[in-house]
């Protein structure tokens, strides 16, 4: 018999529940509990029993359901009533997720804890647009950053460590800020016409990818209505998207078999 319960931090991957871990799947149909995000898609709730309780602790139209303090209780409470809880998050828990925050309110209350990754928005976005993020001879790295800007403090950016044109750039939350991020990126010396994509809603049959330059961006946000969940993937892989589009004739494939 389980004497104390146990908090898993579980990626839910980019959307696609096909891209949802065998891990995650077997530790969502044990659960006692669900604590899920906004980003968990509706398919993937599909998935939990209906026996297994569920908590959304998500955002709702711009304020928080629940704070981070608030969600980080709640988790200790439930661990505390010996509850097996799955708390599941978009894409992987300890990217831009705040699972490294949880993990740490977990392991300072001694409650037993483990993390299952899940498949980050960066590495389904860049698959499903048709974009290797690293390339022999266009990109011999890639780096993962937030637009996101925290209430007084700058874009999360040092200019020259953004310089390399060797170096994939894969945004994440860069949506309300483009204009800031571009103009950063353009001081740091990265050219204007540097290939740049935008994938809204990456790996589901919702997926948008748009190609343009680095001085683009903008206005591609703009013009087609680009809203979150979203990334930026600005660099010379970006260029090799259209040879390698799969995800359009295969959507189109999927379409026309269900429809
Ligand atoms: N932990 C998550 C990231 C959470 S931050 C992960 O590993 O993917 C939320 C940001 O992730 C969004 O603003 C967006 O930039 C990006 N994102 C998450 N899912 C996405 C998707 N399906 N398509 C495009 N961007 C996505």
């Amino acid at each position: 018999m389980t004497t104390a319960g146990k908090i898993y931090l579980v990626g839910a991957g980019p959307g696609d529940p096909d891209l949802l871990t065998v891990k995650a799947l077997r530790l969502i149909q044990a659960a006692d509990t669900v604590v899920y995000d906004r980003l968990v898609s509706c398919e993937i709730l599909q998935l939990i029993p209906n026996s297994v309780a569920r908590v959304y602790v998500g955002k709702a139209s711009g304020r928080h359901t629940l704070s981070q303090t608030e969600i980080n209780a709640l988790l200790v409470e439930l661990a505390r009533k010996r509850q097996r809880v799955v708390r599941l998050k978009g894409g992987d828990p300890f990217i831009f997720g705040r699972g490294g925050e949880e993990a740490l309110v977990l392991a300072r209350h001694g409650i037993a804890f483990e993390v299952v990754p899940g498949i980050t928005a960066a590495q389904a976005c860049a698959a499903c647009a048709g974009i290797p993020l690293t390339h022999r001879g266009l990109a011999h790295g890639v780096r993962f950053l937030t637009g996101h800007r925290m209430e007084n403090a700058a874009l999360d950016m040092d200019r020259a460590s953004l310089r390399d044109p060797g170096q994939t750039l894969v945004i994440y939350m860069g949506l309300g800020q483009v204009v800031e991020i571009v103009q950063e990126l353009v001081a740091a010396g990265r050219p204007q016409d540097t290939p740049a994509a935008i994938v809204e809603r990456g790996s589901t049959a919702r997926q948008r990818s748009i190609v343009t330059t680095l001085a683009g961006l903008p206005a591609a946000v703009r013009r087609n209505g680009i809203e979150a969940p979203a990334l930026l993937i600005i660099g010379a892989v970006v260029a090799l998207a259209g040879e390698l589009d799969w995800f359009t004739p295969w959507l189109q494939e999927a379409e026309l078999k269900y429809a």
